[in-house]
């Protein structure tokens, strides 16, 4: 089982784009966290006569969830280790029947658990699970270092994020036209951050922590990767520009309703 799991397809990609997101410079240390839902098919290929013995409650019932599996990192693992070693650095869980506990069914070898941040992962799973229609597989959290930068000069609010991501780039709008949702500061890794990414994210695809970092969602991970990269490559504009003197010259509201007419995509009400 063990070598039929690490060259699953969905495991190789997990194991790319983790390491992709350590090369980006998102993931000092162990920040950051990833959980990739399986499919039906992905378990029953690799699930079909496993033994499950390690039992962990959650503290919040997630109905929602029952019987889904996930591939997580583990908490206090490096993303920069991660490919070299997945079986100490990664595992796969599934939620029990009703979703009030998970067993880990494959990996996180020397008594690892999954990520402090799963009540943020698994809550927000379960709020794009229901705005997708079951479409949505992946939450990614990374330490993107110019989307944190800007939490200092920019008023920490949804319109004034989204709008100013929009402006820097043509691709923005198009990319995540339901914006980025902005939380208020919170303690991480808490059950209060969980419930309220999750409500967030019934709205938007991506999160912002403030002076944290980032979570976002997909049906894919090279989508989830995809908008962080998006919004982050903005941010980075947009420090430049405010570190060469500030913002002359944007993309202005009418150029925004255009693109957006352009591309067919519904920009999120309230910022233009
Ligand atoms: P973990 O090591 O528990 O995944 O935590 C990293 C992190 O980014 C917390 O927000
Ligand atoms: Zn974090």
């Amino acid at each position: 089982m063990k070598d039929k799991i690490l060259n699953a397809p969905f495991m190789q990609d997990f194991l790319n784009i983790t390491h992709e997101m350590w090369l980006k410079g998102w993931h000092e240390r162990n920040a950051g966290n990833a959980t990739y839902r399986l499919t039906n098919e992905e378990i029953n290929e690799n699930f079909a006569s496993s033994v499950n013995d390690r039992v962990h409650p959650l503290l919040n019932k997630i109905p929602e969830l029952a019987g889904e599996y996930f591939l997580v990192t583990g908490t206090g693992s490096y993303f920069k280790n991660i490919r070299q070693d997945p079986e100490d650095n990664i595992g796969i869980i599934r939620i029990s029947e009703v979703g009030d506990s998970y067993t880990i069914c494959w990996g996180l070898s020397c008594d690892g658990l999954p990520a402090s941040e799963l009540p943020a992962h698994l809550l927000s799973h379960a709020s794009r699970l229901e705005v997708t229609r079951g479409v949505s597989h992946v939450v990614l959290h990374s330490h993107a270092t110019n989307l944190i930068a800007l939490n200092n000069v920019l008023e920490l609010d949804t319109k004034t994020f989204t709008r100013s991501l929009w402006e820097m780039h043509s691709e923005c709008i198009i990319v995540f036209p339901d914006g980025i949702g902005v939380l208020p500061w919170m303690i991480p890794g808490s059950q209060e951050i969980g419930k309220a990414t999750a409500e967030l994210m019934k709205v938007h695809s991506m999160v912002l922590w403030p002076h944290h970092g980032v979570f976002s969602t997909g049906e894919t991970l090279d989508e989830a990767f995809g908008l962080i990269d998006t919004a982050e490559k903005a941010a980075e504009i947009l420090v430049k520009a405010i570190s060469m003197g500030g913002v002359k010259y944007k993309i202005s509201n009418d150029q925004l309703l255009e693109l957006a007419e352009s591309f067919g995509v519904k920009p999120l009400d309230g910022i233009l």
